[in-house]
């Protein structure tokens, strides 16, 4: 089915066909992870759950940035943060998501001067104007936010601001995938890998995980349409025993990806191991400044030393961001933890999979096998 515009990415009728087909194709149970919280976000709030067939159940991927960020760093952003020389700058959510005892908007009403920005070159601007102060932006993210993020580190440099650094906190897919596929308690059989990601880097990455773990990976959008489409790619190649990178969003990505971007990416970060919340740590799953801009390091410049903070004790984020549960099915999921108090980050980011269910109010555990 050919569509050339974004409406027909969300037309009733498509995704009607889509849920037919899939209940055509679909002979046995199948469990598939969307990777990106967008995906998930689109999912619950269009009902898609509710039209695919009932022996195929969609599990929710670590593709939330905001979800995956460490109490460690975030307690590093809040040291950071206190200081009165630094102007400390965040996308919104990440102020208000828990380090071990306190968050960012404490910190801010606590007086430090904490301010949300809409991209990293606001902090440029922001630095400056303010010679005398110390800015500091809180680079958290998959390969979407960090080539954007790399552009304002070699902005300032070529400014000469040396006033400006990055907190890094940015996390890459492939080897989150991995280590979901080679967990013991793994269940997913199949992914929908995320669209924009694979714009900036490509598709090619995923080929060894396809062929290593014998695990079809579509690359996919965001709209109903994108998603049922992808859906039924993933779910024929499982049906027919097939285990191969395919890409539904054709719209946008490249087998080669964003080659600027990657250049830059390789220009000012290199590969280092990372922890993820609810995780742990993940071998060559982050990225860390090189040594030609480690000058622009918040780490380096303020001498933050490493931390131990563990995730919040009732939250089960590591589950529900490895597939093995859904919100619904935890504890205190829409009681004790709702969006005016999150116990976790993924009741507090606009791409959490709690946040989604508590938003859009599936019935409790819809859709799970
Ligand atoms: S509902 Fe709250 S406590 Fe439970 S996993 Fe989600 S964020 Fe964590």
């Amino acid at each position: 089915m050919l569509m050339k515009f974004v409406d027909e990415y969300r037309d009733g009728k498509s995704a009607q066909k889509y849920s037919a087909l899939l209940a055509r194709i679909t002979t046995r149970p199948w469990t598939i992870m969307e990777v990106c919280g967008g995906q998930t976000h689109s999912i619950v709030k269009n009902g898609i759950i509710e039209l695919l067939p009932k022996n195929v159940s969609l599990v929710h991927g670590p593709g939330c940035p905001v979800c995956v960020t460490p109490a460690e760093i975030l307690d590093k952003a809040m040291e950071i943060a206190s200081r009165p020389e630094v102007i400390f700058c965040s996308f919104g959510d990440m102020l208000r998501v828990p380090g071990s005892s306190r968050d960012l908007f404490q910190v801010r009403a606590g007086g430090g001067d904490v301010r949300i920005v809409y991209s990293p070159m606001d902090s440029l601007k922001i630095a400056a104007e303010n010679p005398g102060k110390e800015v500091v932006f809180f680079a958290v993210g998959f390969e979407t936010t960090a080539p954007a993020n790399a552009m304002a580190v070699i902005e300032a440099k070529r400014q000469g601001l040396r006033n400006f650094s990055l907190l890094v906190s940015q996390v890459i897919v492939p080897p989150a995938m991995e280590a979901i596929l080679s967990s013991p308690s793994n269940r997913v059989q199949g992914f929908l890998a995320a669209g924009h990601v694979c714009t900036v880097m490509g598709t090619m990455e995923y080929e060894p995980i396809a062929l290593k773990y014998q695990v079809p990976i579509v690359v996919t959008g965001f709209e109903p349409v994108d998603i049922l489409q992808g859906m039924a790619m993933c779910i024929l190649q499982l049906e027919n025993g097939h285990a191969i990178v395919e890409n539904q969003y054709a719209r946008s990505v490249r087998r080669t990806g964003n080659l600027p971007a990657q250049e830059a990416l390789a220009k000012v970060f290199r590969v280092i191991k990372r922890k993820w919340r609810g995780i742990g740590e993940i071998p060559a799953s982050g990225l860390g400044l090189t040594e030609e801009f480690a000058a622009y390091d918040a780490e380096n410049k303020f001498g933050i030393v490493s931390y131990g903070a563990e995730a919040e004790s009732e939250c089960i984020a590591g589950l529900i961001l490895t597939g093995v549960k859904k919100p619904p099915e935890c504890p205190v999921f829409g009681t004790k933890c709702n969006p005016d108090h999150p116990l976790g980050a993924p009741m507090v980011s606009s791409e959490g999979a709690c946040s989604a269910y508590y938003r859009y109010r599936l019935p409790p555990v819809a859709g799970s096998s």
